[in-house]
């Protein structure tokens, strides 16, 4: 991906706990690392962030985001992510408020909203995910915190133009680059889609 000209690897690190499938160790990431000119987005969805997030964090991520669903101590894990040398990223799921990043806002590099339940590949985008940008922004707003907005799930060329006028600046795609016949092209494509939702001008609700 980095060849066909992408400006970050994200990596799905799957525990089949915390979601049902099973995918890489901290080895793929060190291994990753090694390759990668680029920098590594490391997405754990796994059901011990406290314990794993300093491993992956050492093992080479460059981001490490955990899911808030996933630890009652997020605080705490989010600090221990950046203590190992990563950036610490905070994930929502679909169905997951705003309101919980009140009072962590301030320790995170990026927030990730999930525009699908994690898990699977493949999965239709929630609409939902344009309110809660909107919310989101809304709080980041009025704590005086700047990081951006990852969304993850879906993201295609048809909604890429309205996730970036909602305020997304990393947008995720898996099923829809790798199902492309030419994944430059695709990555291209995809980037041109965001940009044109920052334009002045009605963006289109279409997707
Ligand atoms: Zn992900």
């Amino acid at each position: 991906m980095e060849k066909a000209g992408a400006d970050w690897l994200h990596v799905d690190i799957m525990d089949g706990n915390f979601v049902p499938n099973l995918s890489f160790g901290p080895s793929f990431v060190e291994m990753a690392k090694k390759n990668a000119t680029i920098p590594l987005d490391v997405h754990l969805m796994l059901a011990d962030p406290l314990t794993y997030g300093p491993i992956f964090a050492k093992a080479g991520a460059d981001l490490v985001t955990i899911h808030v669903e996933a630890t009652s101590h997020l605080h705490r894990a989010l600090s221990s992510i950046r203590e190992a040398g990563a950036k610490p990223g905070v994930v929502l799921n679909p169905a997951t408020p705003i309101s919980v990043l009140e009072y962590c806002l301030e320790l995170v590099d990026l927030v990730l909203v999930m525009s699908v339940n994690p898990g699977f590949g493949g999965q239709p985008f929630i609409k939902t995910t344009f309110d809660k940008l909107k919310t989101l922004k809304e709080l980041m707003a009025s704590k005086g915190v700047d990081v951006p907005i990852e969304v993850d799930g879906g993201v295609n060329d048809s909604n890429a133009p309205r996730l970036a006028a909602a305020g997304a600046s990393v947008l995720v795609s898996g099923s829809h680059l790798f199902n492309s016949a030419d994944y430059s092209l695709a990555v291209s494509r995809l980037r041109q889609a965001a940009l044109s939702g920052l334009q002045p001008g009605p963006v289109s609700d279409k997707f």
